[in-house]
């Protein structure tokens, strides 16, 4: 189907494309790699009057180191993510989930800060935003905000983001010398995973000093498996220590029944893929 027609503005800096929102209001929509929202205009599920489009702004784009944090501009493609040498060398989670993502094409026009707004459940981005307590740079027509991913993620597609607001980066503290894995269960490859996990993990004289694990698709945002993660914290790397450990990765956990699978089908896939995603990152 061919989308409703709309306006198109490109504006070339975020002052321009948020006095563009504050203009057009809830009739206007940000557009960013196109790869989430032109289907849904193309369905006819949206229609808004006004796309504004970030692709023009340089500073959404780009990756830097700043102190404690490696700080990705929210424009950049998931394919300069995920070849990130800062990323690999601070933050290894991240590529190790990008390497899943979709497919070429879409991982050289989707971006970072476009999959995270999006908040697509099944995405893979948000439970390793959430297992690396990234921070979202949001800005509005008041200012700056900071918002942690645990507040950041809201609801089903639903975020901390206004109307009128840009994500405009996103801040991952480092996790230096931390092992990563992302262990994603899909029914055909390249697309959403119907549960996938992230974990990262220190590992430190044999035994896993700290854990975290970020879970996709087990609820309507993005979770931490917290009970998992304090269970672990100071247990020798061992299979049995991990499988234990990992009858506790539903806790807390609302997951979907579709006809990919029932609730209880990803709640045994969730109890797997952690023991398997802990034991991967920690090397084991
Ligand atoms: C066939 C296919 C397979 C895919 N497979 C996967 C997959 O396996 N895993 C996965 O995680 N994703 C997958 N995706 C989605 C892909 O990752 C998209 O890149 C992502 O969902 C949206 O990023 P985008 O830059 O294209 O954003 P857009 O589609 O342009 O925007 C998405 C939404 O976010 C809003 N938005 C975008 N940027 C900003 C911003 N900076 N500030 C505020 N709001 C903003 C837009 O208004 C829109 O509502 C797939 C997509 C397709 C088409």
């Amino acid at each position: 189907m061919i989308p409703a027609p709309f306006d198109y503005l490109a504006p070339t800096s975020v002052a321009d494309a948020l006095a563009a929102l504050a203009e057009h209001g809830d009739d206007a929509k940000i557009i960013a790699g196109g790869q989430s929202l032109l289907p849904v205009l193309r369905m006819r599920l949206n229609a808004p009057e006004v796309l504004v489009d970030l692709g023009r702004i340089p500073s959404l784009r780009g990756i830097r180191e700043e102190g404690d944090e490696i700080v990705v501009g929210a424009m950049t493609p998931h394919a300069t993510v995920g070849a990130d040498p800062l990323l690999a060398e601070h933050a290894a989670l991240v590529g190790r989930a990008v390497e899943h993502l979709a497919d070429a094409q879409i991982r050289h026009r989707g971006t970072f800060g476009g999959a995270l707004a999006h908040a697509d459940p099944a995405g893979d981005l948000g439970a390793v935003a959430l297992a690396l307590d990234a921070r979202f740079v949001i800005a509005g027509p008041a200012g700056t905000r900071t918002v942690p991913a645990e507040e950041f993620f809201v609801d089903l597609f639903e975020t901390a983001l206004g109307e009128d607001e840009i994500l405009t980066e996103v801040r991952l503290p480092k996790h230096t010398g931390w092992g990563a894995h992302y262990e994603k269960f899909v029914r055909v490859a390249h697309q959403w995973p119907i549960v996938a996990v992230a974990a990262t993990v220190r590992v430190e004289g044999g035994a896993i000093a700290e854990a975290r694990i970020g879970l996709t698709n087990m609820g309507n945002t993005p979770l931490r498996a917290r009970a998992m993660e304090e269970a672990l914290a100071g247990q020798p790397l061992t299979e049995d220590a991990v499988a234990s450990a990992a009858a506790l990765a539903t806790d807390g956990t609302a997951p979907p029944s579709d006809l990919n699978g029932d609730a209880d089908y990803r709640r045994h896939l969730a109890t797997v893929l952690t023991r398997r995603a802990v034991l991967a990152a920690a090397g084991a």
